[in-house]
Parts: structure tokens; sequence; C-alpha cells
């Protein structure tokens, strides 16, 4: 006899059930498990970043009352687009987030966002602005099976493309041209692409073409200019040092 992993489907991924005579199928628990599973891992979000939401944000951790202001504004409108996500999607708009200052939480914000869509089941893809251009690279080799032009389409093709970190590799004048064929890609086929920049759009080193698409389908987003990462490493910490406390009392 066959044992199935999942029973309640016999492993196809789908119930049938009968009404007025009728079959329907509709999606068992164990094929949405794996279709999320499957999106998981093509979004490459990093691993620190996993278990972000945008509800589990942390805005106490910025020391100046600035900060937490704009901390809140921010969460605020990025709240506002992914209750309207859906119709934000179908327009292609994205947001691009900056602070000049470096650990402000932009990352960690991107990921939660990321998080949140692929639990809605969008196919998003998490890239380092960096390895974009390390991935290009690589393509020019010649045992590489995946050529330039495929990479570039994937990235044009994706539902939704998180850039972190855009604008901090070195503006040579092919890097521009391979963004502006991303950018302006997406930006023909509607597709959303959201970023996270040391850069305000004027200051970003590339040229008009891209940051005038950008600016025209973003919603340009400001972080705080004071960096958490310490005081976030600091917080992880006394909470390990609490968990070890109440575990030596019990
Ligand atoms: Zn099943």
């Amino acid at each position: 006899m066959k044992v199935f992993n999942c029973p309640a489907c016999r492993d196809t991924g789908w119930i049938k059930s009968i009404k007025n005579g009728r079959e329907y199928f509709s999606e068992c628990q164990c094929r949405k498990k794996e279709m999320n599973q499957r999106r998981l891992a093509f979004a490459n979000i990093p691993a620190a970043f996993y278990s972000m939401r945008l509800n589990t944000f942390n805005t106490s951790v910025y020391k100046s009352e600035h900060s937490r202001i704009m901390i809140q504004l921010a969460c605020k409108c990025i709240a506002e687009y992914l209750h309207d996500f859906d119709q934000e999607y179908r327009q292609g708009r994205g947001l691009y987030l900056f602070s000049e200052a470096k650990g402000s939480g932009k990352t960690r914000m991107a990921a939660s966002i990321a998080n949140e869509l692929v639990d809605r089941g969008y196919q998003v893809k998490f890239a380092l602005s960096a390895e974009i251009i390390q991935e290009i690279k690589r393509t020019w080799d010649r045992e590489n099976n995946l050529s330039e032009s495929s990479l570039l389409d994937q990235l044009q093709e994706t539902e939704i493309l998180i850039i972190d970190d855009f604008g901090t590799e070195q503006a040579a004048a092919w890097i521009n041209e391979k963004f502006y064929q991303i950018i302006n890609g997406r930006y023909v086929d509607r597709k959303v692409t959201i970023f996270t920049s040391n850069y305000s759009l004027m200051r970003l080193r590339y040229d008009d073409r891209i940051t005038s698409r950008i600016e025209e389908v973003s919603y340009i987003i400001g972080f705080p200019e004071e960096s958490v990462r310490e005081q976030i490493a600091f917080e992880k910490n006394k909470e390990m040092l609490a968990k070890v406390e109440r575990s030596s009392k019990g």
C-alpha cells in the first residue's frame, strides 16, 4: 500500500468535494505550505530577517524624538501602501526608502515588506544592488549557463523586485545602462520595484532616465538619520540575559 505524505489529498495537492452533483477542487493545506516555501526560497530574503513583519517593526529603538516621529510616519505610510497593495500592484507603484545613515532600518523594513508580500502569495525577489552587478558579471563567464540577457529578463519579469542598498555600487557607465534596462523594463510593464538607498534620488549617481523613472512610480519615504544597529544588538542581548536568568531560576 502506498503511504502518502499528505493523506488528506493523497499528495495531489487538491481536495475533491462534490456539491449538487458537481465536482469541486480546492487547494490542500500541504500545497499552500509548499508553494509558500518555494516563494520564500525564491525571494532570497536574508535569513536574519525571516520573522520580521511590519507589525513587529520596533520603533522604540530610535533614540531621538525626531527619529521616532519620522519612523512612525514611515510605518504609517507603508502600512497604508500594503493595505491597498492590490491596487498599487496593478499600477506598478513601488517604494523608495532612503536615509544617508546606514543601519537606520531600511533593509529591515524592506525585508518586512517582502515577508508580508510572500505571505500573501506574491512572487518577490530580494537582491542587494551589488549582488545584481556581481551576477551580471558572472554571466560573462563562458562556463556560466545563464546568459546576461536571460538574467536581465528574470530581473525584469519578477513580480516584485526589491533592490537593497541601491547606489552604493560604483556608477560606471555600463552599470548605469544595465540598471536602466532593468528599471525601465519594469516601468513599462508596470511592475513593482522597492528600493532602499543611502542616497536621496537627487544625490543618486545615476542618470536622470533612471531617477525620473523611479520618481514617477515610487512613493519616496525618508528614514531617520540615525543608526539603530547597536541599539537593536543591545536589546537582543538584554532579551538573552533575561532568558538565561529565567531559566536559571526555574
Ligand atoms: Zn495535501
